[in-house]
């Protein structure tokens, strides 16, 4: 596991990065909010540990623009009184907070639950085929870098797909999974919804992710 302490005090720093070695942890150190952010945004973490009180940047100001790239689990370091309540630092999207002075074993098993946690819930909530994401919480689909928006029938048939990754889906699975009705598999409005859901996903991309099963229906595949 690789962590991240954002941390200016120098000794608290050490002290933190000690104790998560001892454990295991891999371990970088940050000493103001920008570098924090920037390793932050740079390098993968399993978990970002974030004081409030830094130079340069802000521990809130930190979070809030991680937020919008990345969801690395974060516990936050606050002395007492700097968060008026525990609701204010998870509302700006921390996932925990630990309040001055601390014990390093509580501080270590946060982090490690934090971890498993997010090792659990991910794979609920991304459905997730080579660079194709689509998060069920959110409602947003992701290929590479690019936004892809979706009707909600298109959202429903691609997370239908993605359910079924790798395996062939009859085209009258698929109208009774999305319309809720039976309706005529020879009907095209199942291939006009194909149609447009692989042209906003597939397009453009040199390896396609949806096939079609001749005669049968169609198949997301995994590319890896
Ligand atoms: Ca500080």
């Amino acid at each position: 596991m690789k962590i991240l302490i954002v941390e200016d005090e120098q000794k608290v720093n050490s002290f933190l990065r000690q104790g998560f070695e001892e454990e295991l942890f891999t371990v970088d150190s940050a000493f103001d909010g920008e570098q924090g952010l920037f390793m932050a945004l740079t390098e993968e973490y399993d978990a970002i540990v974030l004081d409030l009180m830094l130079p340069k940047k802000g521990g809130m100001q930190v979070l809030a623009e991680l937020r919008k790239e990345k969801s690395t689990p974060v516990l936050i370091l606050t002395a007492k009184g700097q968060l008026e309540n525990k609701i204010e630092g998870l509302n700006a999207g921390a996932d925990d907070y630990l309040t001055k002075p601390f014990a390093l074993a509580e501080c270590i098993a946060r982090v490690r639950s934090l971890v498993r946690r997010s090792q659990v819930e991910r794979p609920a909530n991304q459905l997730i085929a080579g660079d194709l994401i689509l998060d069920q919480l959110q409602h947003t689909v992701r290929r590479g870098a690019a936004v892809i928006e979706l009707t909600a029938k298109e959202f429903k048939l691609l997370e239908y797909l993605l359910r079924n990754k790798d395996s062939v889906v009859t085209r009258s699975a698929i109208i009774e999974h999305i319309w809720e009705i039976t309706f005529d598999s020879e009907t095209n409005v199942l291939d006009v919804y194909m149609t447009r859901l692989r042209k906003k996903i597939d397009d453009g991309h040199e390896t396609k992710l949806v096939h079609t099963v001749r005669g049968v229906g169609y198949v997301l595949r995994d590319p890896e």
